[in-house]
């Protein structure tokens, strides 16, 4: 028999089609979506306001299917990560960060990545290529379920995971309109991020298809640094990168802002001297900055920052006028913080085991598993 088509990932405007191709009128589609994003019924012979024959064939064609806990850990600071069965036996993380009423999820939208920054340690990993749109929005069902047993839900969504949303258009927009439709789980487009190294492409496209909020890994106020830290710099340099976000911030509308990702490393792009370079950098961008302080891991070769250089850094761009925040650290315990994500990823670039026989190089001493 052949496989059934998995509903979970299709949009609104994907399910309408799907009813109109069997004949039937497209606001089926928003029905079947109540059904199962409102009620939590995904059996077919339930959905008693569909006709008896349309609910027959859908049985025999289609299914909704969510990707597979493999492992659950806990944080002592209350943050949750999921390792969750994805593709052929791979594994990607998810991680749930409750704070003060926010719950926000951090999704994954690749296995591994390709663009390979030089401080992302899911860089290392290699990759093995794209989740689905139904395995990056069941990363919310799965957090949804599990806060479900207090009464709540997931608040925040930010495409902040492993990989480059970018690199997976065409899952990630199905997955972030099903996440902001009021048909299914209605979040607000100010709480759905898509978290770009820099595809420039990608930002273009973006405009021509939703209004999902956005944030840039920049890292850097020059491109010979960035082009060190964020190889993908080489191909689209910061002044091509941040006349995109001019372009994409402008369409979002005076109300909304971008959001400038910037990872301190310690005497690498940390210092004064930088703060004033990127202030400069993003004159007459309507942004604000998050200072992500570099979370280590194992062989990376950075070091974070002293903390007395963190909060110059910032002081430097908020006296520019910029609000600044100072991403806090959570979940380290289970090394669920950014860059830490590593999943298990069976890497086809052979990625992993360059980076291994180098660590093996560098660190003769350090068995590497
Ligand atoms: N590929 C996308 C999504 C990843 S988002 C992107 O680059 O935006 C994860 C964020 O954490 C990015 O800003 C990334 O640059 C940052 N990051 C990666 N490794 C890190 C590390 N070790 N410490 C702190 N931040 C890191």
């Amino acid at each position: 028999m052949a496989t059934k088509r998995n509903l979970y990932g299709l949009d609104r405007g994907e399910l309408e089609a799907l009813f109109q191709e069997i004949g039937l009128q497209a606001f089926r589609g928003r029905q079947i979506m109540k059904w199962v994003y409102h009620q939590d019924i995904t059996d077919f012979s339930a959905m008693t306001d569909l006709p008896f024959k349309t609910r027959q064939w859908l049985q025999e064609h289609c299914c909704w299917e969510l990707p597979t806990v493999h492992e659950r850990y806990l944080s002592k600071d209350g943050t949750v990560k999921w390792l969750i069965r994805v593709g052929q036996g791979d594994l990607v993380e998810t991680v749930l960060i409750p704070d003060k009423g926010r719950n926000t999820l951090c999704v994954s939208s690749q296995v591994g990545c390709v663009l390979d920054c030089s401080f992302c340690s899911t860089g290392k990993q290699g990759f093995n290529g794209n989740l689905s749109a139904a395995e990056i929005v069941g990363q919310m069902a799965i957090a949804n379920a599990h806060l479900s047993q207090t009464s709540q839900s997931v608040t925040n969504v930010v495409l902040m995971g492993m990989g480059e949303p970018l690199l997976n258009f065409d899952a990630v927009l199905a997955a972030t309109n099903i996440m902001m439709d009021d048909h299914a789980f209605g979040l607000s487009k100010r709480r759905v991020t898509v978290s770009t190294a820099g595809v420039v492409p990608g930002i273009e496209k973006l405009q021509q298809h939703t209004d999902v909020s956005l944030a840039i890994s920049l890292h850097a106020p020059t491109d010979e640094l960035r082009t060190k830290l964020v190889p993908i710099n080489k191909k689209y340099p910061i002044a091509q990168l941040l006349a995109a976000c001019r372009d994409y911030v402008e369409y979002l509308g005076p109300a909304r802002k971008l959001v400038i990702e910037y990872t301190l490393m310690r005497g690498v792009n940390d210092q004064i001297q930088h703060a004033k370079e990127l202030v400069t950098v993003l004159k007459n961008l309507r942004c604000k900055v998050n200072l992500i302080p570099f979370n280590p891991f194992p062989g990376s070769g950075y070091e974070r920052p002293q903390e007395r250089d963190i909060y110059a850094f910032q002081t430097v761009l908020m006296q520019a006028g910029f609000v600044t925040m100072i991403r806090t650290t959570r979940g380290d315990d289970i090394d669920a913080a950014c860059g830490q994500l590593v999943g298990m990823v069976e890497d086809r670039t052979r990625r992993q085991q360059r980076y291994r026989d180098r660590l093996a190089k560098e660190i003769p001493a350090v068995q590497i598993h």
